[in-house]
């Protein structure tokens, strides 16, 4: 057996994607007369810079020998990738194995690339330890993800698919034809098995790119039969090239948990603490809040894309517990989700006159409160229960913000009730 790893052929102007550079170099497999087992599409640490969009890397399975699929694979990246783009640094990785068999150092390294920063350096130092056939173009940087996508399979154990549909290459880059109320219907009949095809908040079909790749549509879910009943309902412009993929989309690979005082730089996490201070809508609108346990506090942010998700973090309150979950960086998360474990229902407030029923008075610094005309007095404030908007259980962004790793809630096995977004 054999695994390809593929990354960075793309660019952001000039269209490509590496998934369709990955069912070019299958069908080269295929001509070669490989078996391909299986197409992985994996998201890599979504906090790296350099990436062109959702940090995706690809691995073909197959059982064509080595060196003919590395050759294979380097003469297809060398015709199509977008090498032109500065930005773009293409990588090919290729191990003589079988995808269980994989090293331990190339399991680890994967992990790390989902949830950590990378250097090409330590790439190739493990492709060399492993005896990989490798090659790289420009600053060869793709090769992080291309191992990456190597050592995938054996470091997750959660996956969904993708059943993509492409478009002939004539259209690239012009405005997609696709039937929008033949998308929202197939989508309505296989939901929740499918998952964010469509928003239906802000009416957009989310499975549409875009940007100038060869891609008409992605269709995701946790059930091959289901993503692929759904894009054959679909009715659009001709589709030349379909491939299934299973990924580690909608997984939340990325989350590690981890205390308040432990966050680094550029890593995403699961984090419990309690609100302390009161959301705040800045220009822009995006809402702000401080999250703190005993010794530290980390600035939270749900930014202005994330439209409705947005009022359920101004719904929070100080002294409510939750656990945020999200990216960090330059020293703020950005929320993807949050669950509140307990809301805060009790204000204290100034005391009314037991008597009379009017609003006591201060009397003076720790003093209590009195009412002037009646004399009474109590001791301090009391505590009144407040009617709250949110409750408990977690809750996320909308399908047109979500991140591609980041799991939506229909899929289940969060630990408490769940108000997922459709
Ligand atoms: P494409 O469709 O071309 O794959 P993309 O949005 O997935 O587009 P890339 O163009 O692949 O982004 O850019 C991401 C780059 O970052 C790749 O060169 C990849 O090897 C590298 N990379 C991925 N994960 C990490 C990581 N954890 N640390 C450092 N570099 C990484």
């Amino acid at each position: 057996m054999t695994v390809i790893g593929l990354d960075d052929t793309d660019s952001r102007k000039r269209g490509m994607c590496t998934t369709y550079l990955a069912t070019r170099v299958a069908d080269a497999v295929r001509d070669a007369e490989g078996n391909v087992e299986r197409l992985l599409l994996i998201r890599l640490n979504p906090a790296v810079k350099h990436k062109t969009r959702g940090n995706a890397a690809l691995a073909i399975h197959t059982d064509l020998d080595p060196q003919l699929a590395f050759e294979l694979a380097r003469n297809e990246l060398e015709t199509a990738a977008e090498t032109d783009d500065p930005n773009t640094n293409p990588g090919l990785v290729v191990a003589p194995h079988t995808p269980e068999n994989t090293p331990d150092e190339i399991t680890e390294f994967a992990r790390f690339a989902v949830r950590s920063l990378l250097s090409r350096e330590e790439a190739e130092r493990r492709i060399e330890s492993a005896g990989y056939h490798s090659a790289g173009w420009k600053n060869g940087r793709g090769k992080i993800g291309a191992l990456a996508a190597i050592g995938s399979w054996n470091a997750f154990s959660e996956w969904t698919c993708e059943h993509i549909s492409y478009r002939k290459s004539e259209r690239w880059g012009t405005p997609r034809d696709v039937d929008f109320d033949s998308i929202f219907e197939a989508a309505d009949e296989q939901y929740p098995a499918v998952w964010d095809t469509v928003d239906r908040g802000t009416g957009d079909a989310v499975c549409i790119p875009h940007t100038p790749c060869p891609i008409l549509y992605g269709i995701r879910g946790d059930d091959p039969d289901a993503v692929q009943r759904v894009a054959d309902e679909i009715e659009s412009e001709p589709v030349v090239r379909t491939a299934l993929f299973v990924t580690n989309q909608g997984t939340d690979a990325h989350l590690r948990d981890a205390d308040l005082g432990s966050v680094e730089e550029n890593r995403a996490y699961r984090i419990s603490g309690t609100v302390a201070s009161e959301p705040e809508t800045r220009r822009g609108g995006h809402v702000f809040l401080t999250l703190a346990d005993r010794s530290t506090q980390l600035r939270c942010a749900a930014f202005e894309p994330t439209k409705r998700f947005r009022d359920h973090v101004r719904n929070l309150r100080p002294g409510d517990e939750i656990t945020a979950c999200g990216e960090v960086s330059r020293g703020t998360m950005k929320l993807e989700k949050f669950t509140v474990r307990r809301l805060d229902t009790t204000e204290l407030v100034t005391p009314n006159c037991p008597n009379c029923g009017r609003s006591m008075k201060s009397a003076g610094a720790n003093q209590g409160y009195r009412c002037r005309d009646c004399k009474t007095r109590t001791d301090g404030k009391v505590e009144r229960e407040i009617e709250r908007e949110l409750e408990l259980g977690w809750y996320e962004v909308p399908p047109e913000a979500r991140r591609h790793i980041a799991k939506p809630l229909v899929r289940g096995g969060f630990d408490g009730p769940t108000h997922p977004e459709r």
